[in-house]
C-alpha cells in the first residue's frame, strides 16, 4: 500500500494519497487546495481516484475537492455533523482571508465504523468529534503497519483547537483517549498540519494529554 502527504494550501493542511497500485485505486484525504500538486502526484503514480474524504470541513481541508471531483468522477464524503460548516464556507473564507472554493457534491457518507475502500485498501473510519462536531480519524492497517490520519484533532506535541464553530474541549479529549491513544504505540499519526508523529510518541509526551 502507497501513502504519501504533502502540505497544500496557504494554510498548510496536509493531503494524502493512500494508493493500490496494483490495482491502480486511491483514495484522496483532505484535497485542501494546490489541484496541480495533487493531480500531478496522482497522475506519477497512474492511479485513479475512487474516493474522496475529509477528516473535518474546514476551508483549509476542501480548498480543491471540487476539481478534483470533476476530474475524477469521484464521490466526496464529509461527516453528517459537519455539514453546517460547509454552508458556512463562505464565512470561513472570511475569517481566513482566502477564496471560497468551488461547490462540490458533499456525501455524509463518513459515519463511524464505516470502511471506505479503494481497491485492496481499506479505511476505517472513526468519528473523533471535538475540533468539529464531524471531525474523523481514518486508520489504515497494512502489512504490519498502521497508519492513522487524525485532521486537527492530534498534532505532534499538540492538540486540535476547540474555539470555532462547534469545537468542545472535552470532546476533543474524550475522542483522542477513547479511539486514538488505544491505537498501537507504532501507528504512525498524519495530523492535519505539520509533522507527523506516533501514537507511542504522544502518550508519552503530549503535554495536553496527561492524565491528571
Ligand atoms: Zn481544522
Ligand atoms: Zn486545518
Amino acid at each position: 500500500m502507497h501513502v504519501e502527504s504533502f502540505s497544500v494550501g496557504p494554510l498548510g493542511c496536509n493531503c494524502s494519497i493512500v494508493a493500490d497500485l496494483e490495482a491502480r485505486r486511491a483514495v484522496v484525504i483532505d484535497p485542501g487546495g494546490d489541484y496541480d500538486l495533487v493531480k500531478g502526484r496522482l497522475d506519477a503514480l497512474d492511479v485513479k481516484v475512487d474516493v474522496i474524504v475529509h477528516t473535518h470541513t474546514h476551508i483549509d481541508h476542501v480548498g480543491c475537492t471540487a476539481d478534483l471531483q470533476r476530474t475524477s468522477g469521484a464521490p466526496a464524503s464529509i461527516h453528517p455533523a459537519d455539514r453546517f460548516l460547509y454552508k458556512l464556507l463562505p464565512v470561513q473564507a472570511a475569517l481566513t482571508g482566502t477564496w471560497i472554493p468551488k461547490s462540490a457534491e458533499m456525501d455524509d457518507a463518513l459515519v463511524d465504523g464505516v470502511t471506505v475502500r479503494a481497491g485492496a485498501l481499506e479505511l476505517g473510519v472513526l468519528h473523533t468529534p471535538g475540533h468539529t462536531p464531524g471531525s474523523c480519524s481514518f486508520v489504515l492497517a497494512s502489512g504490519g503497519r498502521t497508519h492513522v490520519f487524525a485532521g486537527d484533532t492530534l498534532f505532534r506535541d499538540s492538540i486540535g483547537r476547540t474555539d470555532l464553530w462547534g469545537g468542545d474541549h472535552d470532546a476533543l479529549l474524550r475522542s483522542i483517549h477513547s479511539k486514538l491513544l488505544t491505537l498501537p504505540d507504532d501507528a504512525v499519526v498524519v495530523a492535519g498540519h505539520g509533522p507527523s508523529t506516533t501514537i507511542g510518541h504522544e502518550r508519552a509526551r503530549n503535554p495536553h494529554l496527561r492524565r491528571r
